[in-house]
């Protein structure tokens, strides 16, 4: 008796909801912790640059945006190293979200794990059966019933993942969860590779293992933020609203107005002596 009001109160949010969706949208409501997916869109079997590890499994629906950022992610690795073994695409969400028996997370359609690309341990980018956990030398071991091969972390390209990921400012990538020790190698081989140090800086901000969870270890999991159309039907974040988002009423609203170019600027440029000795002033 007690849950009536509770419940009634539910229904009426819901029906209250209802008519501001337009037919056909998808929406992630609530968190990603406590929510769950209306008319969630599903992640292919496969594509172009990758495969879902578990085919045909049900666990495998988002918003569009949050697979249309993966197919976009594992193209550009793809087309940057062709001929690579595809990239194994782990869960997304229950076709309605919600609970779900190997995640804390993943009930909203905003959630999606990726398995590390890996290479033998002489560098030849191989697919890997098993979710295999890498050390923070990006070592690692195939499970026994995979065979129990030795594998490594595929720096580079896992690091064009990331790099596309971040780089893709339509699609408000929230947090990529990560070791801490992948998280060294990736950012080790970005400082010396990527050319674009604003990427660089979204890196370290986002790349993050979690607290009280799973190390992440053996995988990323990407998570994705709500964006203003999601919000305004429900959706809710629980993390950053990072400043190079393109989601200027999120930024109004929050009263953010952070420029991460020029934080990179501030941050990361050698002071020029010629301009530090300038006179201040100036036309
Ligand atoms: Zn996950």
């Amino acid at each position: 008796m007690a849950r009536a009001p509770i419940t009634t109160g539910l229904l009426l949010l819901v029906l209250g909801c209802a008519p501001a969706v337009a037919p056909g949208t998808s929406v992630s409501v609530g968190k990603s912790n406590d929510g769950w997916l209306l008319r969630g869109v599903p992640m292919p079997d496969r594509g172009i640059g990758y495969v879902r590890a578990r085919p045909g499994e049900e666990t495998r629906y988002g918003i569009p945006r949050l697979v249309q950022v993966i197919e976009r992610a594992a193209a550009s690795v793809d087309a940057a190293f062709p001929g690579t073994p595809p990239l194994r695409v782990g869960d997304l969400s229950y076709p309605r979200g919600g609970r779900h028996p190997r995640h804390g997370s993943h009930r909203s359609g905003r959630d999606v794990d990726l398995i590390y690309y890996a290479t033998t341990p002489t560098g030849r980018p191989v697919q890997g059966r098993g979710w295999v956990a890498y050390d923070r030398f990006g070592m690692g071991r195939e499970p026994d019933e995979h065979g129990g091969a030795h594998m490594a972390l595929d720096v580079a390209r896992n690091w064009h993942l990331v790099r596309t990921l971040l780089a893709d400012e339509d699609a408000q990538v929230q947090w990529i969860f990560c070791s801490a020790g992948v998280k060294a190698r990736l950012l080790e081989h970005a400082i010396a590779n990527e050319p674009s140090r604003a990427i660089v800086f979204r890196a370290a901000w986002v790349l993050h293992q979690p607290r009280r969870a799973h190390p992440h270890d053996d995988h990323f999991h990407i998570r994705i933020g709500c964006g203003a159309e999601q919000r305004a039907l429900g959706c809710q974040d629980r993390g950053p609203i990072w400043p190079w988002w393109t989601d200027e009423a999120i930024k109004n609203e929050t009263n953010e107005a952070l420029d991460d170019a020029a934080l990179v600027h501030a941050l990361l440029d050698p002071v020029d002596p010629a301009v530090a000795s300038a006179p201040a002033g100036g036309s």
